[in-house]
């Protein structure tokens, strides 16, 4: 099937899109997480007995700034908006991780695996000349082993970017087969049930996990597997302990579709961003135009500033200066193509107010703290001034979160809008 975009005219669009996609997210996650640590309590009927009670709950939780009991849930977004937004919430680290010494598993085109730690891919990726260095074809070429997670194959998918998601409490996760998986409670990891939480899994139950590359340590590299090789399958290997870990440094990587998910010491796991991949598929020409409710003119001095409108001979210029200007580098871009220049380099003249598209996955909590920062609010005791496109998305994030967690959101908005 051809990538090529069958409509190469530029658009022009003033809004963000946002699905939510999936989620496992209700307010009695965060009821049972609380009442399980302090009473026990293990069924749903116990929580919906007396709603009161559960409102009282959680909005104590949420005023004293208990914290995990936020974690214990899940939801991924599908979020379409202009470029210099995902450089805005990419800062969030806001994901899933894992401890910067789990071995990522590498693939390269012939099939060949090799294991490196996600601390040094994200050194290769981001800090100092080292990044000339960066994944090499001989050790996989910036491409992951990853799972069909239908048939339990082996495939492989490039990576789109590592990410440091700063320092997190830690589970470990051994299993009968000697791996370990270091992550945080609500990383997903693929079990023969399908995707759960890490801080779900329990002694007895199994993960999904590479047939024939135990835990590199034991054997870091299996040479010349392939793709066709039966042991490109998934295993389950039953757990035999789960304890805590630590407090540490995490990672993340974003992994292209359609499998979005990774070895991490050769256990099966998912990633939390996902955006599309300029290296790999065309883009397409979709440009944001601000809208005329935008307001388009800052005064004040940089730390006591607001935005007002602008006057009509203002839109005009950044409509037409913006439009033409996109039309005119998509165009160099479509030469450079059509020259036969790859797209990871012909992508450098596109601007950064073109659509790109990402899944998101959070739990209520950094969802909580991305909201504080990126939204402006009358109840918020911290007031923020997020640039208003990364606000946009914020708000269209926060109307599907009201729906699946109304009393964490009215507790939310209660207690002056500060993630606990
Ligand atoms: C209005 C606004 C203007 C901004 N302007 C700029 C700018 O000019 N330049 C710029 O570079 N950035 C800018 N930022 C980005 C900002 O500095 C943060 O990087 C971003 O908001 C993410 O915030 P965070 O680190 O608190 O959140 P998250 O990454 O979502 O982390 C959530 C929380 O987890 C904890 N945490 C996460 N990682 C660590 C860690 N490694 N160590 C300790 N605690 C951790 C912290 O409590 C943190 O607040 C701006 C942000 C806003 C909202």
């Amino acid at each position: 099937m051809s990538d090529t975009p069958a409509e190469t005219k530029p658009s022009f669009r003033s809004d963000v899109t946002v699905e939510l996609v999936k989620h496992a997210a209700g307010d009695s996650d965060v009821l049972w997480a609380a009442r399980v640590s302090t009473a026990g309590e293990q069924s749903l009927e116990e929580l919906s007995k007396d709603p009161e009670r559960s409102k009282g709950l959680i909005n104590f939780l949420m005023r004293d700034r208990h914290g995990s009991p936020f974690e214990h849930n899940s939801m991924t977004f599908f979020i379409s908006a202009p470029i210099f937004v995902f450089r805005e919430f990419m800062r969030h680290r806001v994901g899933w991780c894992v401890a910067g010494d789990t071995e990522i598993t590498l693939q390269s085109e012939a099939g060949d695996l090799h294991g490196r730690t996600i601390a040094d891919l994200y050194r290769l990726r981001h800090l100092g000349p080292a990044t000339r260095l960066r994944e090499p074809e001989s050790v996989g070429g910036g491409h992951v082993r990853c799972y069909d997670e239908d048939t339990l194959t082996a495939q492989r998918a490039p990576i789109v970017d590592v990410i440091e998601s700063g320092v997190k409490p830690l589970i470990r996760i051994t299993t009968a087969e000697g791996r370990t998986l270091r992550s945080t409670v609500d990383h997903a990891v693929l079990t023969p049930d399908g995707w759960r939480k890490a801080g779900e899994l329990a002694v007895g139950d199994a993960v999904m996990a590479a047939a024939t590359a135990p835990h590199p340590a034991q054997a870091p590299v299996v040479p010349g597997l392939s793709r066709g090789d039966d042991a490109s399958v998934a295993r389950p290997d039953s757990i035999v302990s789960v304890v805590d870990d630590g407090e540490e440094m995490t990672y993340d990587l974003s992994v292209e579709g359609p499998w979005h998910n990774f070895l991490a010491n050769g256990i099966v796991v998912h990633n939390s961003y996902n955006e599309e991949s300029g290296r790999y598929r065309e883009l397409l020409p979709v440009f944001y135009v601000p809208g005329e409710e935008r307001k388009l003119v800052q005064q004040g001095r940089p730390g006591k500033y607001e935005f007002v409108s602008g006057s009509a001979a203002q839109q005009e210029i950044t409509q037409r200066a913006m439009e033409d200007s996109y039309i005119q580098a998509y165009e160099a871009y479509q030469q450079m193509l059509a020259a036969g220049v790859a797209r990871e380099v012909a992508r450098a003249v596109l601007p950064v107010g073109l659509f790109s598209s990402m899944y998101a996955t959070c739990n209520a909590r950094s969802l909580m703290h991305f909201l504080g920062l990126r939204t402006q609010h009358e109840q918020a005791k911290v007031p923020s001034f997020p640039q208003r496109e990364i606000e946009m998305v914020g708000e269209r994030m926060e109307e599907h979160w009201a729906k699946l967690m109304p009393l964490t959101h009215a507790a939310f908005n209660t207690n002056g809008r500060v993630a606990p």
